[in-house]
Order: structure tokens, then C-alpha cells, then sequence
């Protein structure tokens, strides 16, 4: 969505009283989250709204909100390198207390994805069991950076700015399958000139397939995964195209463990059938406790990667945890 058409969405929502207690604001635009943010508190505080539930932006209120000044408001943002847990807990006492200015809180988490596990549990907790008017932001570049449980229990709103249109249809000109491209897209966004440079369609597809064909294995804990790199994969292993592969991995994950909640309706495009495929395949053979296994194995095998161990060692890490896994 873009900024101007999420603030007509929420303004309509505030009216209609149907504004959920969590959502997550994905995309590249941080100063576009900010201001749906201010446009959200500005419609829940104006008193002069119009017909489309739009704030007057005039009054005392809306004027104290555009200086940041709204003391019912607070933002979390990472303390060095991640956000603690002790931030969560002084965030859950904050929202306890009783508003001072208006009849609501409201939090906004910043680079959410820096959550680590304690921090993420410990707001996973207040968000399985919401306060009454207290609403929860969280802003992240990629929903796939979170705990799948914290993802399935947010509303995902994601912003986009003209870019991504124009890089799509960059890559389309540029002879790229409309699958492919959404795939780059979802890959990280420093490795995307890369990509396109190396692209090749039929041995792009050969990558997927064998990584998809990856998964399945994991999922059905069967042990001839770990055969399957060294036939499969071997040749996709150079250190880009290793976490390229996780992160498709981690992608798909998501993809499919979301498929489980019916409310949740991730617009996947031309991908879609490729979920549909794979969740066909595994679908009454997996639990929901696999996709938490898998997103937290995808995590370690990345870690892997990072201090310097090799792709083939990170998968084989992966095959070897899933499998003996119980
Ligand atoms: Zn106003």
C-alpha cells in the first residue's frame, strides 16, 4: 500500500472502531511508518475529524501530535545492537498504567526484527492476550525477520513507495520471469544488482526447484535431505548463493505457516502457486511446531554462515537437526 492510501485504510478503521491491537509496517520507507503512526493517533485523538474519519490536523490535539509531544505514545527502538528484553518488560509495565492525555496507549517498536528471543517472548506473552485500547506497532523491513509466532499474531500492512513498481517492471524488461523477479525482490536488497546481472531463467529455476525439493525433505524429516545437498544443491553453494537459499527457505517457511491462518492475507502474486504446490506436498504430514523448528534451524544455519562456516556445512547442519529432531 502507499502512505497516502494506509492513512485513508486507518482513518476508516478508527471510524468504523475496527482498528486491531497489533499491526507490522514492512517495507523500505522508515519515515512512512512514522507518519502512519502520527496519522493513526491524530484520528483517534482529533475531536473535528471529517466524514472519511480524517483528523483536522488544526486543532490543539493534532497540532501536540505533529511536534511528538503525545505522552500516550511510546517507541521502542534498539539499544545498540538489539532491543533488550528489559525494554519489553519496562514497555508492558508502561502500558499498564492508565493513560494520562487520552483513552488509549499506544507503543511503536522500531527495527522489531532486533528483537532477540527473550524480548520477542516476552512480547509474544502480551501479544496473545491484548489489552483492551492499547494498540502495538511494530516496524520491520520484512515480516520474514520475525518469530513466525509473533508474525501470525499481527496484522501485516506493508509499505511500498513507487520504487518496487519500477523495479519489478525493471526486471521484467530486463527478460526476468515474473516468478524470479518476485523471488529476487524477496531476497536481500544489497544482492539484487547481483542477481540480475548473473540471471539465467532455466538455471534460476533449477535452484528453486532443488531448494523446494530441499525443503519437502526437511520437512518430512526424511534423512536422504542430507544426500540431496551434495546432489541437488552442490552447485549452489558459493557463499551468496548459500544465504540466498536460506533466505528463500526462511521465506517459503513463512509463507506456509501463515497459509494456516485464514485472516492472514499475504498477497504473493504469481508466487502463490508455489506455496500451494509445496503445501500440497507436506501439508498433512507437518505440524505446526515443524515451521518453528524449521524458522529457528534457518536462523542457526545462518549464524553459521555469518562466523565463517561454509554453505555446504550450514545445510548440512540444518538436514542433520531437522531430522534427528523428535
Ligand atoms: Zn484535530
Amino acid at each position: 500500500m502507499r502512505l497516502e492510501a494506509a492513512k485513508k485504510h486507518f482513518n476508516l478503521l478508527i471510524q468504523h472502531k475496527r482498528l486491531a491491537h497489533a499491526y507490522l509496517f514492512t517495507g523500505e520507507l522508515g519515515q512512512a511508518k512514522k507518519k502512519l503512526v502520527e496519522t493513526i493517533i491524530q484520528a483517534l485523538v482529533c475531536k473535528h475529524f471529517d466524514a472519511e474519519g480524517r483528523a483536522c490536523l488544526n486543532c490543539m490535539d493534532c497540532q501536540r501530535i505533529t511536534r511528538g509531544q503525545f505522552a500516550d505514545h511510546m517507541a521502542i527502538e534498539p539499544d545498540g545492537r538489539s532491543i533488550k528484553v528489559d525494554q519489553i518488560r519496562g514497555l508492558k509495565e508502561w502500558l499498564g498504567t492508565s493513560p494520562i492525555e487520552a483513552d488509549f496507549k499506544i507503543a511503536t517498536i522500531e527495527q522489531a526484527d532486533l528483537m532477540g528471543p527473550a524480548a520477542a517472548n516476552a512480547l509474544l506473552l502480551f501479544l496473545e492476550e491484548p489489552s483492551p485500547n492499547v494498540y502495538i506497532f511494530l516496524f520491520s523491513r520484512q515480516a520474514e525477520q520475525l518469530l513466525p509466532t509473533i508474525q501470525s499474531r499481527v496484522q501485516e500492512v506493508i509499505l511500498e513507495d513507487d520504487k518496487a513498481d519500477s523495479q519489478m517492471d525493471q526486471m521484467l524488461q530486463a527478460g526476468i520471469r515474473d516468478q524470479h523477479a518476485r523471488v529476487m525482490l524477496k531476497l536481500s536488497v544489497n544482492r539484487l544488482k547481483n542477481l540480475m546481472d548473473d540471471y539465467e531463467a532455466e538455471s534460476f529455476e533449477d535452484w528453486l526447484k532443488a531448494l523446494e525439493y530441499f525443503y519437502q525433505l526437511l520437512m518430512q524429516k526424511d534423512p536422504y535431505a542430507f544426500v540431496a545437498i551434495q546432489q541437488h544443491l552442490k552447485s549452489y553453494l558459493n557463499f551468496n548463493q548459500g544465504q540466498d537459499g536460506l533466505d528463500y527457505l526462511n521465506w517459503l517457511n513463512a509463507q506456509l505457516l501463515l497459509s494456516h491462518y485464514p485472516s492472514k492475507e499475504n498477497y504473493l502474486g504469481s508466487l502463490q502457486k508455489r506455496v500451494n504446490m509445496i503445501k500440497e506436498r507436506i501439508n498433512h504430514q507437518v505440524s505446526h511446531t515443524s515451521y518453528h523448528r524449521m524458522n529457528q534451524l534457518l536462523m542457526d544455519s545462518k549464524k553459521l554462515l555469518m562466523s565463517n562456516v561454509t554453505s555446504q556445512l550450514a545445510y548440512e547442519h540444518l538436514a542433520i537437526k531437522m531430522c534427528e529432531w523428535k
